[in-house]
This record gives C-alpha cells, structure tokens and sequence, in this order.
C-alpha cells in the first residue's frame, strides 16, 4: 500500500466529469490497489472521506469512513453522535436521490482545499445506490453527517467542490480562526 499525492484545488482534474467504472474495471487489481491506497491516504491525513479525482484518478469512486470514538471521549455538543461514527465504505458510480426536501446546514472541510472551513447546505437524507468494491449492487438510505460525506465525496465525481454549494461565503474560514471562534470540536476534512 502506498500513499498518495493529493491534489489541491486549481488543478484540472478536480474539475473533471469522472469516467464511470465497469464489473471488470472494479475487480481489476489496479482498481483494488487504488481502493487500498486511498483508504491508506485517508487515514494519513486524518480525512472521513477521500474520492479518486482527489487523488488523480478521474473514476467514479470514493472511499469514507471514521471509526466510532472510544466511550470515555467528551461529547460536547449535540451534533457529536452523529459525529461520531461514518460506516467503512468504498462506493463505485454512487447515485444519490434525496429522500424529501429538507437540507441543513454545517460545516465542511476538504483535504483538496487545506485549512479551510465553510457552512454547506446539503440533503438531510438520501438513498445512495452504488457497487462495493466486490462490484456488488448496494443501496442504503442514509442521513446526517453520513448522508453529507455522502454527497461531498460524490461531487468530487461531478467536479463540484464544497465552495460551489454554499449559499454564501460569509462563513469562509481559516482553520486556526475556526478553532478560535467558531468550534469547540473536532473538525474533519473530506
Ligand atoms: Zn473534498
């Protein structure tokens, strides 16, 4: 396994259309050492989340997740829980159908746009339909801080960054003006 470069915003392939993957394409070990390196990637640079185009591959992947903390961590606000745990998961060619209209705002980050911070409107809840990196037809319905990493990661597919979906940059900021003013907790970057 090895880790890979990421790529920071103004280059090009963050702004590509990613090529879907066939049956064979996933099962190919190119694809599967791709999926390793990515998770090891992740985990480096302490993301929940981590798609191919980020890593200079224009495919329609994405890797996420954040083991559950351990009990005895402070929980100190009310959003913590859901904080707290995104299952394991490399999805192939997500399809996301938000489930009703109701969209909330929080705060993101992005391993491609280091140091910063800014509050993005997304689906409260959504059913993603996606392969597993064993090619098998997966569909979950999920909300939250899931369903946002969710639909973060999938825009990286579609060449959309986190900038593109707020509302306002009113809340654009720097991680250390974060830590002062704005957040008492720990914050991830996809
Ligand atoms: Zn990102």
């Amino acid at each position: 396994m090895s880790i890979l470069k990421v790529a920071r915003m103004g280059h090009p392939v963050l702004r590509a259309k990613a090529r879907p993957l066939s049956a064979s394409d996933i099962r190919s070990p190119r694809i599967q050492q791709l999926i390793d390196d990515m998770f090891e990637t992740m985990r480096e640079y302490q993301g929940i989340g981590l798609a191919a185009p980020q890593v200079h591959a224009s495919v329609r992947l994405f890797v996420a997740g954040l083991a559950p903390k351990s009990a005895g961590e402070a929980v100190d606000d009310e959003d913590a829980d859901d904080r707290q745990s995104v299952p394991l998961m490399a999805l192939i060619n997500p399809e996301i159908t938000p489930v009703g209209r109701e969209a909330v705002e929080d705060w993101e980050g992005c391993l491609s746009i280091p140091d910063i911070r800014g509050r993005v409107p997304r689906a409260r809840e959504i059913v993603v339909r996606a392969y597993d990196r064993t090619g098998k037809r997966i569909e979950m319905r999920v909300s939250g801080f899931t369903a946002r990493v969710i639909q973060h990661e999938t825009d990286h597919l579609d060449g959309i960054l986190f900038f593109d979906r707020m509302m306002s940059f009113e809340s654009l900021t720097f991680l250390d003006e974060f830590g002062r003013f704005w957040s008492h907790r720990e914050v991830v970057e996809e």
